[in-house]
């Protein structure tokens, strides 16, 4: 049986800190309930990719929030953890995590045109049925009636690390003293925007994602609203 929690939950915020495993941990949590997935970061990394490929200041803030109010957004799921975002049509998932990429996000990240349009976006996601949303405004803002938020947290050292080694996260290769201080910046940054600032809103859980198991983490979120090992499965 199915506690009444369980059935109003239908939005679960997943925040964190940069590279603190919100997409592996988000992802795995959707799988488990059989919820969707959207990764954001992913749609902040596509404007930067725009912006980039145009040759467009990351401080012509009006051009930023026209590119950012004209991407169209949709996610497929290929199943087995496989989400894609579909950015006007285009797949660009394996093209957003380029150290070129990293090193702009967060500044077009601060410009609130770009965020009222993207949290626009990601709210009509939202809409169309149960989500695991990952981010770092979802429990402040995009989702801020979510019943279940998460704040993952865990070392820059650890978080540093695992980006090196993740061939999806990391893929110019580049070495642990680079990954190390494009998180450390891009913390920075994210911590001190004026918009939605990295934080987590007052009643999110923080979970330390740091020295345990994904597994381990999803068991121990999973506990939270009482849907462990015998409950697999979320009808939705
Ligand atoms: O999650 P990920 O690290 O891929 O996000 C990339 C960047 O996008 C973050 O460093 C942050 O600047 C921005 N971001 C944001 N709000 C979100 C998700 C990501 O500002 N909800």
């Amino acid at each position: 049986m199915k506690s009444s929690a369980e059935h109003a939950l239908k939005q679960i915020a997943v925040d964190g800190l940069p590279a603190s495993g919100k997409t592996t941990i988000g992802k795995m949590l959707a799988e488990r309930l059989g919820f969707g997935f959207l990764d954001t970061g992913l749609m902040y990394r596509a404007v930067t990719l725009v912006a980039l490929g145009r040759s467009v200041a990351l401080d012509d803030v009006e051009e930023l929030g026209k590119i950012a109010g004209a991407a169209q957004f949709e996610v497929k799921h290929l199943g087995d953890r496989d989400w894609r975002l579909m950015v006007n049509g285009e797949d660009l998932t394996r093209r957003l995590h380029a150290e070129q990429i990293n090193r702009s996000v967060s500044q077009v990240s601060t410009v609130p045109e770009v965020r009222r349009a993207l949290v626009r976006q990601q709210r009509e996601i939202a809409d169309l049925g149960p989500i695991v949303m990952a981010g770092q405004d979802i429990g402040t803002k995009v989702l801020s009636d979510a019943p279940l938020k998460i704040f993952l947290v865990a070392s820059a050292e650890t978080r540093a690390r695992r980006r090196t080694e993740d061939s999806d996260g990391n893929i110019d290769g580049k070495g642990y003293e680079e990954v190390l201080r494009s998180i450390q910046r891009r913390n920075e940054i994210d911590s001190n925007r004026e918009d939605s600032p990295l934080r987590p809103a007052d009643d999110a859980k923080i979970v330390d994602n740091g020295s345990s198991t994904p597994e381990e983490v999803i068991e121990e979120i999973l506990s939270m609203i009482g849907a462990s090992e015998e409950v697999p499965h979320f009808e939705t």
